[in-house]
């Protein structure tokens, strides 16, 4: 018999959501982590992540988003911690534009409660954006932040607790399927288990090779600036929010909390292919361009030079969708992948969907959408194909 039921690789968002679930249904957890505890160097740094329940997107994910909520606030229960906070979010976008024309879709087909703002009443309501003529907003009161770190911090202290076995600063080397269990290699030793679940960020192509023609790594640069007019911008007066700019991209940002400057974002950034190795360089001159000609342009009171920067990964999948599922390869080895630049605020169902994946073998949340065979069909028509 395998000496534990399920090992998870990687305590990043998903890996520490998964262990948390299944350790608290009784499973035997072994999480095998290559960095410490809520590290920088994947894609689950930075203080804040946005989530909204209105999900310009796709309306598929909104069943997952209702869930995503309760479990955040379960976890808030269950560890003591602050990790969810609601400042609502504010859409900014021309009205047939991905962002807004995608939220109201979604609003629509799921009766979310939302507003539509033109440009007078955003000005009315948040003063600071300077916008075109023709920009309106789509208000959702349901949209706020989620601290990251404390979030995995929060789920690793809760999986520790009921029984999780952990190791930090261990690095998985292979995944080694034989007919009675599966091994895992590591640097230090070998473990067999009934199942894996691979959640290794931006590294899952190195454990799972068959994700490699689908995974797209990408470098991404956070910028931190410091308003000229504070009161403008804390959590009561300033929303999370997103503005489309159409070809020009979107830009994201959060209010400032807990003394921080003001987080703002390019959804994308450059588009800049990386290794999940060398996705730290140093942010360059071009970086903070980027993020200050939105500034200029939209937010004049933060444009200046950053008072911190970060880097981090979006590993995309084709048409940026999720994939939760097992390896074609192996059913035992179940795959969550980083999912594409937007998957921190579902992290608390993933982590409910690996475990009834794990140890039921399957789950009642609707995940068809995050199949294999969806992506693989995303990847065709993307290359062109039927
Ligand atoms: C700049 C930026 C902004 C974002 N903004 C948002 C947002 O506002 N809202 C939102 O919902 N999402 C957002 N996201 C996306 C979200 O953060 C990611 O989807 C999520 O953090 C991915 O979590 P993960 O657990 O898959 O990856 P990670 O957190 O990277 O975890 C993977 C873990 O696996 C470990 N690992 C890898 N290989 C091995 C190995 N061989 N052995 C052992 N351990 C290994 C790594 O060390 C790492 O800890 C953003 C992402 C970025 C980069």
């Amino acid at each position: 018999m395998a000496a534990c039921d399920v090992i998870v690789i990687g305590l990043g968002a998903m890996g520490a959501a998964a262990a948390d679930h299944l350790a608290r249904r009784g499973a035997r957890v072994l999480g095998i982590e290559r960095f410490g505890i809520a590290h920088g160097r994947g894609s689950s740094h930075g203080r804040s992540r946005a989530i909204r329940l209105a999900y310009f997107e796709d309306p598929a994910y909104v069943p997952l988003l209702r869930r995503a909520y309760e479990n955040w606030r379960d976890l808030e229960r269950r560890s003591g911690e602050s990790l969810l906070s609601i400042t609502g979010t504010l859409e900014i976008g021309r009205p047939d534009g991905a962002v807004v024309a995608g939220s109201l879709a979604s609003c629509r087909q799921h009766q979310l409660m939302h507003e539509m703002l033109d440009r007078a009443s955003i000005r009315r309501r948040c003063p600071v954006f300077e916008l075109p003529e023709d920009y309106v907003a789509l208000w959702q009161p349901d949209g706020g932040y989620l601290r990251p770190e404390a979030a995995v911090a929060a789920s690793i202290g809760l999986a520790a607790e009921a029984g999780a076995q952990l190791h930090f600063g261990e690095q998985v080397r292979s995944i080694e399927p034989d007919a009675g269990a599966v091994t895992v290699v590591t640097d230090e030793a070998r473990y067999e288990a009934g199942q894996v679940i691979v959640a290794a960020g931006p590294w899952l192509a190195d454990l799972v090779p068959e994700i490699a023609p689908h995974l797209r790594p990408t470098r991404q640069v956070l910028g931190w600036f410091w308003p000229r007019d504070m009161a403008a911008f804390g959590p009561g007066r300033l929303p999370v929010f997103i503005v489309d700019d159409g070809a020009d991209g979107a830009h994201y940002g959060f209010p400032a909390f807990e003394g921080s400057a003001v987080k703002v974002a390019r959804h994308g950034h450059l588009d800049e292919p990386v290794g999940p190795d060398n996705a730290r360089r140093p942010v360059r001159p071009e970086d903070v361009a980027v993020l200050r000609r939105f500034l200029a342009a939209r937010l004049p009171l933060l444009d200046g030079e950053p008072v911190q920067t970060a880097t981090c990964t979006y590993s995309r999948l084709p048409e940026d969708f999720f994939l939760i599922d097992r390896a074609p390869s192996d059913p035992r080895i179940l795959v969550a992948s980083p999912c594409s630049g937007h998957g921190f605020k579902f992290a608390s169902v993933i982590g409910e969907i690996l475990a009834d994946l794990a140890m039921a073998g399957a789950t009642p949340l609707p995940v068809a959408p995050f199949s294999w065979a969806a992506m693989a069909r995303r990847a065709s028509a993307d290359a062109g194909g039927d």
